[in-house]
């Protein structure tokens, strides 16, 4: 997974297997979102593509980005949940909970 925007341009295929026999397959869309934001996602079933989805930022990540503030209490203390919100979807921008850093994704 790459997340410099210059290589928006590229396409990378993402593989996940799917449970067998689960409607819904064993994917987080919210979190394939943030890593890879421009992507299309196909859920291939017995060789097919059966559906598409684009996936959309997640308006609340917890242990997917690190906050970088040496002062933070995620940084200070051990076994706290690294939270972050969006506050600003166009220039994809997320803060810490906790002390309003901003997360460099
Ligand atoms: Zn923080």
């Amino acid at each position: 997974m790459n997340t410099d925007s210059h290589l928006y341009g590229s396409k990378d295929i993402i593989k996940i297997e799917d449970r067998d026999g689960e409607d819904n397959p064993a994917i987080d869309l919210d979190v394939l979102g943030l890593v890879a934001r421009t992507a299309t996602v196909g859920i291939v079933r017995g060789g097919t593509i059966v559906e598409k989805k684009t996936p959309t930022l997640p308006e609340h990540v917890v242990n997917i980005l690190t906050c970088r503030n040496p002062r933070c209490v995620t940084t200070t203390e051990r076994g706290i949940d690294q939270m972050f919100h969006l506050t600003h979807s166009g220039r994809q921008e997320y803060r810490c909970d906790y002390c309003d850093e901003e997360a460099k994704l």
